[in-house]
């Protein structure tokens, strides 16, 4: 089964996002802090992992750089969900090694599709 750890201090948000990937058949592993969620990661090896930017230890941008140096970790999705809308912060995540970001608040509907790009395993080929 598909492995989702969740890292995100918000216990709304956190809910909203085990419950729509739960809804589709993922087990879902959740973190509250920065350094809970990169010890999980390396526990349990997820294959998408989502990430808050703003977590009251450190912030996602070094969570996703810290996980980037640990070799197991260096091609796992990382889909950060940041309520930042400006063009620079984007590209601060995706500088931090981030694979992609999904602007909250999410919108339900979309949400799955959405993170559908980066559930699809490293090895397969696509014809894109
Ligand atoms: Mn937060």
């Amino acid at each position: 089964m598909n492995k989702v750890l969740i890292i995100e201090d918000n216990e709304q948000n956190r809910y909203l996002f085990a419950f729509l990937l739960k809804d589709k058949g993922y087990a879902v592993f959740e973190a509250v802090d920065g350094r809970s969620g990169i010890e999980m990661a390396r526990e349990i090896q997820p294959d998408l992992i989502l990430l808050d930017i703003q977590l009251p230890d450190i912030d996602g941008y070094q969570v996703a750089r810290t996980l980037r140096t640990h070799g197991d970790l260096a091609a796992t999705p990382i889909v950060a969900v940041t309520s930042y809308a400006m063009t620079g912060d984007r590209q601060k995540t995706l500088a931090a090694g981030c694979s992609g970001y999904i602007e909250k608040p999410i919108n339900p509907q979309t949400f799955m599709q959405e993170l559908k790009a980066f559930l699809s395993t490293p090895n397969k080929e696509n014809g894109q």
